[in-house]
């Protein structure tokens, strides 16, 4: 018998895509509200990066300083304020019926930069949410590759590992964890970065995911 199969999946850009301005707006809004100055994800190259990265960032482009767990907190708070109630639109494509197929005999769990409350309420919106009974999520580690390393060590997985994600962030946190890749052009990474990272495969989006890329 072989071991079980473990596949993490991104968020942005990966099962979802253009889920709207709420998350931008959710960090923005955290600093506003702690601080009192206003800052921007303008010029920041939010794609593929922790949420409290960011946040970190927005805040040094102002010159400011805050709690920054105070900061996460609000941040999802103000998300599930203004978070839309129906994302079902913005699943990527093939991701439903691969996690269908998947869901039997396949321990599955999130990798994401998004904060643990925004990440759960958006795939919740998505109606995807209860595929994922464990999330490693932005907060939860302080690198993309910590955080799928929390994930691995919660499923105790000893099967083949797969992270399925669509920023070259992704492809080096498998690689520094020692699990097999997988890059879908679903987000907005450029031409070109994706190939010059070397995952595993590239596809073009879930629906070209075949049981032997797992195995
Ligand atoms: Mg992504």
């Amino acid at each position: 018998m072989t071991a079980r199969a473990t596949v993490l999946f991104d968020i942005d850009g990966t099962l979802v895509r253009r889920t709207g301005p709420q998350h931008r707006l959710a960090l923005v809004e955290a600093i506003r509200l702690v601080t009192g100055v206003e800052t921007t994800t303008d010029g920041i190259p939010v794609h593929g990066m922790l949420d409290p990265d960011i946040l970190r960032l927005m805040m040094d482009a102002a010159g400011v300083s805050g709690d920054m767990g105070v900061i996460v907190a609000a941040a999802q708070e103000i998300y599930d304020d203004i978070v839309p109630s129906n994302l079902r639109d913005k699943v990527c494509p093939g991701v439903l019926d691969l996690l269908e197929r998947l869901r039997g005999n396949t321990s599955l769990a999130l990798v994401t930069g998004n904060l643990s409350r925004i990440g759960r309420r958006k795939l919740e919106r998505a109606g995807i949410g209860h595929f994922f009974p464990f999330g490693a999520f932005g907060e939860m580690a302080p690198t993309r590759g910590g955080l799928a390393r929390l994930a691995i060590e919660h499923i105790g997985a000893e099967g083949p590992i797969t992270l399925i994600g669509d920023a070259p962030q992704d492809v080096l946190a498998a690689r520094e964890n020692g699990i097999r890749s997988i890059a879908v052009r679903t987000g907005v990474t450029p031409p070109g970065e994706l190939e010059a990272c070397e995952p595993d495969y590239i596809l073009d989006d879930l629906t070209q995911l075949l049981a032997d890329h797992l195995e």
